[in-house]
């Protein structure tokens, strides 16, 4: 074993229930100490994923490594591995402090090292001096943090994370995903994410899988996956994309094959105004302005009564210029080098 031995790694694991392949001939490497998240649609396999790491779940095939050593028939608590799950999983009689210090008592450690533990962990989760309150005192966020906290004072190789921040509210659910990057940066530990939020899974992960039924569609980075999605899949899944194939990509790329481009990479402009030498260029119409503050999403019929999504910043418009521009004439234009030829999703 050496520095580069992956911390998980799945050799063509499927994991079946009856006719379901949760999880089908998966290959995947997480590197040792990386944000690496699980992302995919609600039933795409991530879920089961974890628990054949965390060995609640065992393979139908194939063999999962975790830092080198083959785990078939390791129970869950033969692994260094531990689990935060979305409902906390608190014990409700117990102060934060006890919560927090449960995985030291049950190993036996000492109490004064376990109450030095158990401060370092509060802190490290923004919690000092609530160790005597209860968790029905605390807040949803609070809870969240108190879970971590408790995962992680046992100081396991793996944390596995099962949808962690579910529960929260979007203001508060944002602030956690930076909260818990640096966590995990100051901790050193593989965090195995699962969600089903891409704008979580870009926030906060080094890499990301993106599952569709049982099997992985593309593996990167979010700005690779974001930049360069393989597949339609992921194209539609990370971010919008619109998609163009047939009769109009042969039209305005010379080849029928279907490639995305991204809605803030298309440029509105009047019909009059011929585009800029080698751009791509389709007419339409504004069927639809949505107003969101920051930017405008347009959506412009173009021929063949296809929508195409099309975002702009309004750093000079105000809400009462881009409304107005519904049912007017435009020109979609963008530059051809942002265009992204897929495959076909598995
Ligand atoms: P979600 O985001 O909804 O949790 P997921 O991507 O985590 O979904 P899994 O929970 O891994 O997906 O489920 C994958 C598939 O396997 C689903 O079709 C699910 O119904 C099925 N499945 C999972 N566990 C079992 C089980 N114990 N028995 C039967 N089918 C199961």
């Amino acid at each position: 074993m050496n520095d580069t031995t992956p911390a998980v790694r799945f050799t063509d694991v499927s994991r079946y229930f009856g006719e379901v392949k949760a999880v089908d001939r998966l290959n995947l490497d997480i590197l040792d100490g990386e944000f690496f998240t699980l992302l995919g649609p609600s039933g795409s396999g991530k879920t089961t994923c974890l628990r054949l790491i965390a060995g609640f779940e065992q393979p139908t095939a194939g063999s999962i490594q975790l830092h080198g050593v083959e785990v078939a028939g390791v129970p869950p608590y033969g692994r260094d591995v531990n689990t935060v799950f979305q409902d906390y999983a608190l014990f409700p009689h117990m102060t934060v402090g006890d919560n927090v210090g449960y995985g030291l008592m049950i190993r036996k450690v000492p109490k004064p090292t376990r109450n030095q533990r158990v401060s370092q962990m509060l802190d490290l989760v923004q919690l000092t001096g609530l160790e005597r309150r209860r968790p029905a005192q605390l807040s949803g966020g609070q809870r969240q943090r108190v879970a971590l906290a408790r995962a992680l004072i046992v100081q396991p190789r793996v944390l596995l994370l099962d949808e962690p921040l579910g529960a929260l509210d979007l203001k508060l659910r944002q602030q956690m995903q930076i909260e818990l990057k640096a966590i995990q940066q100051r901790v050193g530990i593989t965090f195995v994410y699962v969600t089903h939020d891409q704008e979580e899974a870009l926030t906060m992960s080094d890499r990301i899988a993106v599952f569709n039924r049982g099997k992985i569609e593309q593996i990167g980075s979010p700005a690779g996956l974001y930049e360069h999605p393989a597949t339609t899949f992921v194209a539609g899944f990370v971010g919008t994309s619109n998609l163009i194939s047939g009769p109009l990509a042969q039209r305005l790329t010379g080849s029928s094959h279907t490639f995305a481009i991204r809605p803030e990479k298309i440029h509105l402009q009047a019909p009059e105004k011929p585009a800029p030498d080698g751009a791509c260029a389709i007419a339409g119409r504004v069927r639809d302005v949505i107003y969101l503050g920051l930017n405008t999403r347009y959506l412009i019929e173009i021929e063949g009564g296809k929508d195409l999504t099309v975002i702009e910043q309004n750093l000079t418009t105000t809400s009462m210029d881009v409304l107005a521009a519904r049912g007017r004439a435009v020109l979609c234009v963008w530059d051809a080098s942002h265009n992204r030829p897929l495959a076909a999703s598995a």
